[in-house]
């Protein structure tokens, strides 16, 4: 019988293990493989040819992986069309930061005196809109939670609007002012408020000093405190390069001592520092993705009492390790025009977070009136690895989902065009890592 490989198998090696392993996520299928059966793969010949039919690394025919993949395809557009939009506010540009690797530097935070109309317009915008979706609101900045009482008028009535129509809240703040608005913020749907910690003491207070100089490492960790205890959940961000990377450690012990981690109110994300719109003064000290996880596997290998405080994805990696099986395929990574939208202050529509303010990204205005460029909203709609011309023939196209549209254009110019994720490298550290942990951890008892 005529048999061959299904496009979409990811065939990399483990790190550090002489093993390989195969992930089909078309099929939802995942196998370690041992050197005799990575060899039989390399080589194309099957001893027991049917065992890798069963799983469908072997397809007998490309019609019928094809109209596999077609199912799958709408299956999940009928699913994201489904699932809840979130939609980014900006109420200012305005940073009481200077942060050392800010994208935004550049952007004027002119004041605006009519900011509470433009809110009104926004929540009236959003209520027609986004009618009978489900979704909430991310508010976003500049920095959202600046000290002085007009901007805490301005958050009070943002707080107000959002309980008028039911909708629940996130923040993404440098955590300074935290602490004095948590009386504002009790007072909303708040389910998460994102803070970045950078480091302890100086090494944060050298990234993200205050505009004027000064420090503003405590009155984070006391924000960051004041929140927890307070029943409010924070999303603990880590902004990593090359210079920071070693404060993980510690700032995981501090997470620990804190009581943090285990209150039930203490999420973690790591976020890679990297260019996105404007060159950084320093580039030497950027991670790419791989070099990036490549130093988080050597760490949690010597430390993996690190997990405790984060597990990196490792592209499916940790899904498959905690559910056991792999996601749906990912035909699309970029939510932004489809479950993500931005708004800012001055009456502008964009895709996203990376594009909000960025001028010559507005994709129309809702205030003062509605307008909309339909056909660049559609192109942003339309981008998946399906309209992407480079990933229709990606062996990798659904891990990857095309990556950030953002990114690929800054890039290309072009929205069509891809984000590259090296998702069977990512794969190889991962699935060595979590697989192994287990045994690792008796090691170190
Ligand atoms: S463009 Fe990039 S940052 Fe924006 S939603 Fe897409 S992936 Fe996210
Ligand atoms: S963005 Fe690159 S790695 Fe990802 S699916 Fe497209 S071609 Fe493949």
């Amino acid at each position: 019988m005529e048999t061959m490989k299904s496009k979409y198998n990811i065939f990399y090696n483990l790190e550090d293990s002489d093993e390989s392993y195969i992930v089909n996520p078309l099929y939802g299928e995942a196998d370690f493989l041992d050197s005799r059966r990575s060899a039989e793969y390399r080589k194309g010949k099957f001893t027991n040819p049917d065992e890798w039919l069963e799983k469908g690394y072997l397809i007998k025919s490309k019609e019928e992986e094809d109209r596999s993949y077609r199912d799958k395809y709408f299956k999940f557009i009928e699913e994201r069309d489904e699932s809840e939009v979130q939609i980014f506010w900006v109420p200012n540009y305005a940073c009481n930061f200077g942060c050392s690797y800010c994208y935004q530097e550049k952007y004027a935070p002119s004041p605006s005196e009519n900011t509470l109309e433009v809110q009104k317009a926004f929540f009236s915008y959003v209520k027609s809109e986004f009618a009978g979706r489900s979704k909430y609101i991310t508010v976003f900045g500049g920095e959202p939670l600046l000290p002085g009482t007009a901007q805490k008028e301005l958050i009070s009535a943002l707080i107000d609007e959002a309980n008028l129509q039911s909708l629940s809240l996130a923040f993404v703040t440098n955590g300074y002012s935290l602490q004095e608005y948590i009386p504002i913020l009790k007072k909303g749907l708040v389910r998460e408020i994102q803070v970045t910690l950078d480091g302890i003491g100086a090494t944060h207070d050298e990234r993200r000093p205050l505009k004027s100089g000064g420090s503003t490492y405590s009155q984070v960790i006391e924000g960051i405190d004041a929140a927890i205890k307070n029943k409010l959940t924070v999303n603990l961000r880590v902004v990593l390069d090359k210079e920071n990377i070693k404060e993980l450690p510690a700032i995981a012990e501090l997470a620990r001592e804190k009581g943090w981690i285990g209150s039930g109110y203490f999420k973690t994300q790591l976020g890679r520092n990297y260019e996105l719109h404007s060159c950084q003064k320093n580039s030497g000290i950027l991670y790419d993705r791989v070099s990036m996880y490549r130093d988080l596997y050597s760490m949690i290998r010597e430390d993996p009492s690190l997990l405790d405080f984060h597990k990196p994805a490792f592209s499916l990696s940790r899904f498959l390790w905690e559910e056991g099986e792999l996601p749906e395929a990912l035909f699309d990574s970029c939510p932004a025009c489809k479950t993500e939208w931005a708004f800012d202050y001055t009456g502008n529509i964009y895709s996203c977070t990376a594009t909000v303010g960025k001028s010559g990204e507005e994709l129309g205005t809702f205030f003062p009136e509605v307008s909309k460029k339909e056909d660049l909203i559609d192109e942003w709609e339309s981008r998946d690895v399906t309209s992407i011309p480079e990933c229709k023939g990606c062996s990798l196209q659904l891990a990857c989902g095309g990556g950030c549209a953002s990114v690929a254009k800054n890039q290309t110019g072009k929205i069509l065009s891809p984000d590259c994720r090296p998702v069977d490298k990512l794969m190889g550290m991962g699935l060595s890592l979590y697989y192994s942990i287990d045994k690792i951890k008796k090691y170190t008892e």
